[in-house]
C-alpha cells in the first residue's frame, strides 16, 4: 500500500517511515510546508501537532484519501467535521487517541473497574513536548469510565507515555498503570489501522479497540 505519513521527521513520525517500509508498504514523508502529493496514495496518516491535524486530513479526505490519525488534541467539533466530510467523499476517517495495545487494555480495565469503585482520578504523564494537555488517551479513559474522573498532567524530558489510574474506596487502592517505553508500541496498532480502515464504513471510527 502506498501511505503518506503527516509528520515525517516527527518522534512518532520517524519510527512509522522505518517500520512502515520494513512492513513491505511504500511510505512518502511530508513535513511543514512542504507540498502534498496525493497522487496514487491508498492512505494517509498523520503524527503532527494539534494545530496541523485538521488542515492535513481535510486535504487527505477532499482527495479522497482515507486518513489514520494518531495527533491528540482534535476537539469534538473537529471529529464531526471530519465525519462529515469523510462520509460526503464516500471515504474513511479512523482516529485513536492510543495505538499501543497496552493501553487500549488499561482503558478497558479502567471502565471495568470504575463500575465497582467510587471515585477515581487519572494521572498522565508524558514527554514535555507534548503540546496538548491532558492528553488523548486520559480523556478518553475517562470518558469510558463514565466522564467525572478528575485528570492530573505531568510533562517532563525523560517520559514517553504514560498512565496511572488510581481508584479508591473502603479500604484499597486499585491502581492500573500503562508506561510506552518506546515509539515502536505504536507500530502494530498503526499498521493493523492501515490494514483495516478502507473496509470500514464511510465516515469516522474512533479508538482502536473498536478494530481489535
Ligand atoms: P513531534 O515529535 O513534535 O512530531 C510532530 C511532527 O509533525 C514534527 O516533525 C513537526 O514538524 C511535524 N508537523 C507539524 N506540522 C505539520 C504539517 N502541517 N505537516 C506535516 N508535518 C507537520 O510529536 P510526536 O511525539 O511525534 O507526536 C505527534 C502527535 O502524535 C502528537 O499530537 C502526540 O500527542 C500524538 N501521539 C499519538 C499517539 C497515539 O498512539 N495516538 C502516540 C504518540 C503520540 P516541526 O517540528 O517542524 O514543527
Amino acid at each position: 500500500m502506498r501511505v503518506l505519513v503527516f509528520g515525517r521527521d516527527g518522534k512518532v513520525g520517524a519510527v512509522l517511515m522505518t517500520s512502515l517500509a520494513a512492513a513491505g508498504h511504500d511510505v512518502l514523508g511530508v513535513e511543514v510546508g512542504e507540498q502534498i502529493d496525493l497522487a496514487g496514495v491508498d492512505v494517509a496518516v498523520d503524527f503532527t501537532t494539534p494545530t496541523a491535524v485538521l488542515g492535513n486530513a481535510t486535504t487527505s479526505l477532499a482527495g479522497g484519501v482515507p486518513c489514520v490519525i494518531g495527533t491528540t488534541g482534535l476537539t469534538d467539533d473537529d471529529l464531526a467535521q471530519l465525519d462529515r466530510q469523510a462520509r460526503e467523499m464516500a471515504t474513511q476517517c479512523f482516529v485513536a487517541p492510543n495505538f499501543a495495545l497496552g493501553a487500549v487494555l488499561m482503558m478497558r480495565f479502567a471502565a471495568e473497574a470504575a463500575r465497582s469503585f467510587p471515585r477515581a482520578e487519572i494521572i498522565e504523564l508524558h514527554a514535555d513536548t507534548k503540546l496538548d494537555a491532558p492528553s488523548g488517551t486520559a480523556k478518553a479513559t475517562a470518558a469510558g469510565m463514565g466522564g467525572a474522573v478528575p485528570i492530573h498532567s505531568v510533562r517532563l524530558p525523560g517520559l514517553v507515555a504514560h498512565q496511572e489510574v488510581i481508584l479508591g474506596g473502603l479500604g484499597e487502592i486499585l491502581t492500573i498503570r500503562h508506561d510506552t517505553t518506546s515509539r515502536e508500541a505504536f507500530v502494530p496498532g498503526v499498521l493493523l489501522a492501515l490494514d483495516r480502515v478502507r473496509g470500514l464504513p464511510h465516515g469516522l471510527a474512533f479508538g482502536l479497540d473498536s478494530l481489535l
